[in-house]
């Protein structure tokens, strides 16, 4: 049985980076680039003013000094004439220098009367303009391969003209609940049944991660039906099962799956909860056995399934950020194994983090999910932990830390 972080690395060991494809821009936000972005042009493409104002030649304006106004140039516009001695054209930002410029002086310090217009201090040379290529050159690498598009990302890519761009491909993830209890929400339920909320779980999970989720539906518990649903979630980039992956008399999945010739790469892991998740391969298609009850399946989806469909969709940093924060409450724990608890935190005053428990930590309670904004993750051999210690937070919900009252 391997430990909670040799599971974590063996995955990532396993999966692959999939084939890119070309988007157009607002598909790709959230998406990795595949590869660099070079500029096809000089940003700006052109000298411009920076302010509305006036252009002028700078050894016209060694102090203070009037000058003929010989023009008016629009954002926009183009220049026609040159700035002469002693003149200066009335310019608005963004609009291209007028040859013989070489400054600005922003209309804010100046007085216009009379075709005239009076400067009351001397101009610098270079004073807002912005120069040619000042931003980005023409053959520079702008944007990096492994790159997350966001909304600077797009901007630039729009102000390029680059309207597709290469991302790696977003994972399509099959999802299956297996189970005779489980019963499709909305359906009419009898005693003993559930309605099968891991489904539509994992499936807004993978979609948070980035990915498109595959809806298998639910498998019984019996050979065929699990074998015909299970071949079909394997044409995915990869599939996500719940359940049946115990010791339980029904408990099919890895078997089916052994037959289906997908390598078992790992089957419990050394964690409470969670412990029954197994981790397969086949071909470059992982397959992930969660456990089936729901907070489970929750936080082995968190902990095995996320990163990896991250690295699978070309992020680099697939963990979530680990902070360090200081308990409020106790935390009960019995097992030697990897403890995950959820939290809520806080900012202090000082800028420490703290954290509570979110509510009661058994596994069968989800309103503790509902509540956290962080799992603490206790190291093995750790017994229970008292207010004032240090924990380990992951941040499933960043920025919703409170601030201390
Ligand atoms: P199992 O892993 O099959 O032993 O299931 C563990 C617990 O999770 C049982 O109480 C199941 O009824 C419950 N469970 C399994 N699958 C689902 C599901 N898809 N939605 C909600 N609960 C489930
Ligand atoms: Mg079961």
């Amino acid at each position: 049985m391997p430990s909670y972080d040799e599971a974590r690395r063996v995955i990532l060991e396993h999966v692959q980076v999939l084939r890119p494809e070309t988007v157009p821009l607002l598909d790709a936000v959230g998406r990795v680039l595949a590869s660099d972005v070079v500029m096809p042009c000089d940003m700006p493409r052109w000298d411009n003013s920076s302010m509305d104002g006036y252009a002028v030649r700078s050894v016209d304006c060694t102090g203070p000094v009037t000058l003929r106004v010989t023009g008016f140039l629009p954002a926009g516009g183009l220049p026609t004439t040159p700035v002469g001695a002693g003149g200066a054209i009335k310019i608005m930002t963004g609009a291209p220098m007028p040859v013989g410029a070489d400054a600005i002086v922003p209309v804010e310090e100046t007085v216009e009367e009379d075709g005239a217009v009076r400067l009351a201090k001397a101009v610098e040379a270079g004073a807002h303009v912005r120069l040619r290529g000042e931003d980005l050159r023409a053959g520079e690498a702008a944007l990096l391969e492994g790159t997350e598009v966001g909304p600077s990302e797009v901007s630039l890519l729009a102000s390029a003209a680059r309207l597709t761009v290469p991302v790696v491909g977003r994972a399509r993830v099959a999802i299956l609940s297996t189970g005779d209890e489980l019963v499709e929400p909305g359906a009419p339920i009898g005693p003993g049944q559930v309605y099968d909320s891991n489904m539509l779980s994992i499936a807004a999970a993978v979609v948070q991660a980035g990915g498109q989720p595959i809806v298998l539906g639910i498998a019984r518990d019996d050979r065929s039906a699990l074998r015909a649903l299970l071949e079909r979630g394997l044409e995915a980039d990869a599939l996500v099962t719940s359940a049946g992956v115990s010791v339980g008399d029904r408990d099919l999945v890895r078997t089916i799956l052994d037959e289906l010739s997908v390598r078992q790469i790992f089957w419990k892991v050394d964690i409470k909860p969670g412990r029954p998740m197994a981790f397969a391969m086949r071909g470059a298609t992982p397959v992930f056995s969660l456990p089936g009850n729901p907070v489970a399946t929750l936080l082995t989806f968190e902990q095995f399934v996320r990163p990896a469909l991250l690295r699978m969709m070309g992020h680099r940093q697939v963990f979530r950020p680990l902070r360090r924060a200081v308990l409020q409450t106790a935390l009960r724990r019995s097992s030697g194994r990897v403890g995950f608890a959820r939290v809520r935190l806080t900012r202090r005053a000082d800028g420490a983090l703290l954290a509570a428990t979110s509510g009661d930590q058994a596994t069968g309670i989800l309103k503790s999910m509902l509540r956290a904004d962080g799992i603490a993750v206790i190291p093995p051999g750790q017994g229970s932990l008292e207010p004032g210690q240090t924990v380990q937070v992951q941040v499933i919900r960043p920025g919703h830390e409170q601030d201390e009252a």
